[in-house]
């Protein structure tokens, strides 16, 4: 079916520019029918900026590309995937994709489906939703016109997500598409729709054969959606979170003992996650928003004196992450360590304001948060999700003032980046000591004169405190 929609100049002017041209004429001069498809379509409808052009063409996708190429100026090199059948170009800002018309089939005993050649309603019915499926002519006789067979032209208006087939199948045939649903639904603030929602339901085992690079690839991007709450709540009702991230699954529920329940944790982690989303983009600070109360559920009690406790729920986090990255294939390295880092310290800055805030304390949180130390202060902002206003503003007011103390010790004391101004080897030297004991309590002393404020953080004053402790433990100067 080929529903001609009249776009008229609209459209046209989107792709009404050179590059469009270029791949044209190359397709013209190949008699190959061609089209726009996907991604790039769809967000020229929702004007978003899209960088990625995919080009469906009917018949061999390597040999437009290298003719699209030999056109431009200066020449771009193709990038040729022969396994797939795909080529690749830059030009300008555009990573342009270019693939023949292919049809699809899977068998239920492979994960590799059977590639054929295909027509263009072939190739749009492998596409996994209607509003993906949109192609745009690049032919003489209907360049700039849209071919929408499922009518994702309505879906996009009516902001559903929807599969062009039967969604039991779409589903089954990649799972990976349970996901991007989801993704594309907390991306775009879209629906999905009712019928494919149950299929995403019916078929949430079959992610398990998903690599778990393709399921975090998702999980980011959820991640880094204005309102991550969103994909959350669908990957738990879907049932598909209690695969793919177990552990945020099991901070649901209150438990209620003698009429005391706790805050059901999942819920205020999504909290928390939303209301960071607007102060930053890195998404490690975000994952760290995710994970800050991981450790809730396997650290719960509860006492007749106390009531629910979650003690030391930040170290076992940290613990728990490593275990959580390794098997999303997220990274091990220093993105892994951040996340610990403000798993780690993210009540310091609440228990710090509940007190009064003293010089000391806040150069020992300086001292271990380091360069990241603006970041706590953001993820402990969002963590304040009491119903109660006068707690809030309490807490956001004494922020304000942790803030500002952090700015005047900073620049009094210069903590953040914290090297002892004496060393370890110098003590040793003075004292003629071996590495011993002695020698890390002498450091350990200077470091915490001078976070208490006792002394400066300058070389002079740490010196006259290490001979007077020196002294103290019976050491004499050698040299
Ligand atoms: P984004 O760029 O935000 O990841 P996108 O849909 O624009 O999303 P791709 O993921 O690169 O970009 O996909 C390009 C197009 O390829 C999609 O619009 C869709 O038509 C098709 N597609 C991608 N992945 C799948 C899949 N797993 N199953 C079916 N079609 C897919």
């Amino acid at each position: 079916m080929k529903n001609q929609f009249n776009i008229g100049r609209k459209m046209n002017e989107h792709i009404n520019n050179k590059i469009f041209e270029t791949i044209a004429n190359a397709a013209a001069e190949l008699n190959q029918e061609t089209y726009v498809i996907g991604g790039f379509v769809r967000d020229i409808f929702l004007k978003r900026p899209s960088k990625d052009i995919d080009i469906v063409t009917l018949g061999n996708g390597i040999q437009l590309a290298e003719k699209v190429a030999s056109k431009l100026k200066p020449r771009p090199k193709v990038a040729v995937f022969k396994n797939f059948g795909t080529a690749q170009l830059k030009f300008r800002h555009y990573e342009i994709e270019f693939v023949g018309a292919r049809k699809e089939s899977y068998r239920a005993d492979s994960r590799k489906p059977l590639v054929e050649t295909g027509t263009l309603e072939d190739d749009q019915n492998r596409r996994d939703f209607t509003i993906n499926a949109l192609a745009l002519g690049l032919n003489k006789h209907n360049f700039g016109e849209l071919t929408d067979p499922f009518n994702g032209i309505n879906d996009l208006k009516q902001k559903i997500i929807r599969t062009p087939l039967d969604p039991s199948i779409t589903f089954s045939d990649d799972p990976l598409r349970m996901m991007r649903a989801i993704r594309f639904s907390t991306q775009l603030g879209f629906e999905i729709e009712a019928k494919t929602l149950q299929a995403i339901a019916k078929n949430r085992d079959r992610i398990k054969i998903v690599s778990a690079e393709r399921i975090s690839d998702e999980l980011n991007k959820i991640m880094l959606s204005p309102k991550p709450s969103v994909g959350f709540k669908l990957l738990e009702e879907t049932g598909l979170l209690k695969i793919v991230l177990p552990e945020l699954e099991q901070m649901k529920g209150v438990d209620i003992v003698n009429g005391i329940g706790h805050k059901d944790n999942f819920y205020h982690t999504l909290e928390v996650l939303d209301r960071i989303a607007p102060n930053t983009s890195n998404l490690w600070l975000r994952w760290s928003a995710l994970l800050h109360d991981i450790a809730k559920p396997a650290t719960k009690k509860f006492t007749e004196e106390q009531g629910w406790t979650f003690y030391s729920h930040n170290f076992v986090g940290v613990k728990m992450i490593p275990k959580i990255f390794r098997k999303l294939k997220l990274p091990l390295n220093e993105k892994m360590k951040y996340v610990q880092k403000m798993v780690k310290l993210h009540m310091r800055p609440i228990v710090l304001s509940e007190d009064e805030v003293t010089d000391s304390a806040v150069r020992r949180l300086l001292f271990e948060a380091g360069d990241d130390i603006d970041d706590l202060m953001t993820l402990c902002e969002a963590d304040i999700t009491s119903k109660n206003a006068e707690k809030v503003s309490r807490y956001m007011k004494n922020f304000k003032i942790v803030r500002r103390k952090l700015k005047e010790i900073e620049e009094k004391d210069a903590i953040r980046n914290f090297q002892p101004p004496v060393s370890g080897e110098f003590i040793m030297e003075t004292f003629g000591l071996s590495p011993s004991r002695e020698v890390g309590v002498i450091k350990d002393a200077i470091k915490d004169a001078i976070l208490d404020g006792e002394i400066r953080n300058d070389f002079e004053e740490a010196y006259n405190f290490m001979l007077k402790k020196a002294a103290e433990l019976g050491l004499e100067k050698q040299v």
